[in-house]
């Protein structure tokens, strides 16, 4: 292999699941440009590494390296997401050990630096051994990320069985999140599954990182983006990636261009992201509202929209609405026509909406996507929790007449519009983003 003996090696180790690899090999990309004397070796499963690198396949300075994914022989996924991921989580660390000493042997170099997905807890104990900086990325806001440091706190305070209604009023500027509102796992539900363990164990190994970096913005939740800086050696936020990383641009489907013929404001914009798929009844009552409103959608949708949604309704929508198995969705937000975002509430959705200045309706799923709702309900004022927690019919005709036709709606694209001022300060040549990046690289670099 052609590593050059004098440039520095780092390793990178990526969460194979959800919105994780993709962001993190364009971190890695844009430290790479701005260091050009690093290489890297990238660590993910093999199917991870397919689709993260499909069309990347001339990273010089980087090369992919595929770790186990922990699935026994002859798995069959059934359709519980959690499950694949359980078994990947049973198979570290020993799953990037494995392919990271492979590595070293190979090149006969060993590693300068150690950059992980921040769930990576044993990313403390590896740099540690092989006396190198480690800096984790956590892919997601500082909020979600300060509940996982604090879970034992949490745990005191609100007990593991408690009272879902209790509220966090012992953390600065949580007294609006309820126990009901935390990700899985850390209390009431699901506190000893692999997942929950894996963020336990990342909490309380975090402090030993010697840089960690997430993808928000300092102005975002200065409170409690200092809290993380008080409990970390250093903690750089160099978000939002939908504008410091943004995807290359393709629109296979014409989405864009269907958004031109549309009125300002008027299209409501769906999508669950990259894991979630609700179940048929709720999409059939989300189609129902779509047309009781009469607003015309784009929807971004995972799986057969022939079997999932009703017949007659994909048939309707070739009028009024448009039906892709992907969108780009940082420019379709950004597109004057989209009135409104029907959304799961992924950490990366939320901050797009918000550079793109469209208030959402949630429905939440999993993980931290109750606590994105709340936040964006409570604190941010930038939209709207579905009522019932569920996709029905009535309670999604009342949000989105609210949003797309009352001043009720006017105000929240109000109050994003601030949001998104400090978003796009921040990643100026002077910003807060910048700096914080530039002082990432001289760590990952040694410069
Ligand atoms: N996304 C996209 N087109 C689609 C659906 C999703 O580009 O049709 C992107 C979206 O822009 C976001 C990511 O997929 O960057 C979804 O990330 P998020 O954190 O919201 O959810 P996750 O996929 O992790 O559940």
């Amino acid at each position: 292999k052609d590593y050059n003996a004098a440039s520095r090696h780092i390793a990178v180790l990526a969460f194979p699941m959800g919105t994780h690899a993709a962001p993190l090999l364009s971190f890695i990309r844009q430290i790479s440009t701005a260091a050009p004397d690093l290489t890297f070796s990238f660590f993910s499963t093999a199917e991870s590494n397919a689709s993260t690198f499909r069309t990347d396949s001339t990273l010089d300075k980087i090369k992919t390296y595929d770790v186990w994914n922990g699935l026994p022989k002859g798995y069959v996924f059934k359709g519980n997401h959690a499950e694949p991921a359980e078994y990947f989580v049973k198979a570290l660390p020993g799953n990037f050990r494995e392919a990271m000493d492979k590595v070293t042997a190979e090149t006969g170099k060993r590693f300068d630096c150690l950059v992980t997905d921040a769930f990576y807890w044993f990313g403390a104990d590896m740099a540690a051994e092989m006396q190198i900086p480690w800096v984790p990325l956590w892919t997601s806001g500082p909020r979600a990320l300060l509940i996982h440091v604090e879970t034992d706190k949490i745990r005191r305070h609100l007990g593991i069985e408690g009272d879902p209604e209790k509220t966090l009023d012992f953390l600065p500027d949580f007294s609006m999140i309820r126990a009901s509102d935390l990700p899985d796992g850390v209390v009431l539900r699901n506190v000893h599954s692999p997942f929950a363990e894996m963020l336990h164990k990342m909490g309380l190994a975090l402090p030993r990182a010697t840089a960690v970096a997430a993808n928000s913005f300092e102005e975002l939740d200065p409170i409690i983006t200092n809290m993380l800086k008080s409990r970390f050696r250093k903690f750089l936020n160099i978000g939002p990636f939908c504008r410091t990383l943004p995807p290359p641009f393709s629109d296979s489907h014409g989405c864009i261009e269907w958004l031109h013929k549309q009125e300002p404001a008027s299209v409501a914009y769906i999508s669950f992201g990259s894991v979630v798929i609700p179940p048929p009844h709720e999409l059939a009552a989300l189609a129902e509202a779509l047309e009781d409103v009469g607003s015309p959608y784009l929807w971004s949708f995972r799986g057969d929209p022939e079997k999932l949604l009703p017949k007659e309704f994909v048939e309707r929508s070739k009028e009024r609405g448009k039906i892709v198995p992907w969108a780009p969705q940082l420019k379709v937000l950004e597109h004057p026509s989209v009135g409104v975002f029907i959304t799961h509430c992924g950490w990366n959705s939320v901050l797009e909406s918000m550079v793109g200045g469209v208030p959402l309706i949630v429905r939440p799923f999993f993980g931290e996507q109750n606590l994105n709702n709340r936040f964006v309900e409570a604190v941010w004022g930038m939209g709207l929790g579905v009522e019932g927690g569920i996709l029905t019919k009535d309670a999604m005709v009342k949000a989105l007449k609210l949003i797309l036709s009352t001043e009720e709606g006017e105000k929240m694209r109000k109050k994003i519009g601030v949001h998104k001022e400090l978003a796009l300060k921040a990643v100026e040549p002077n910003g807060s983003t910048t700096k914080n990046f530039e002082n990432l690289v001289k760590i990952i670099s040694n410069h």
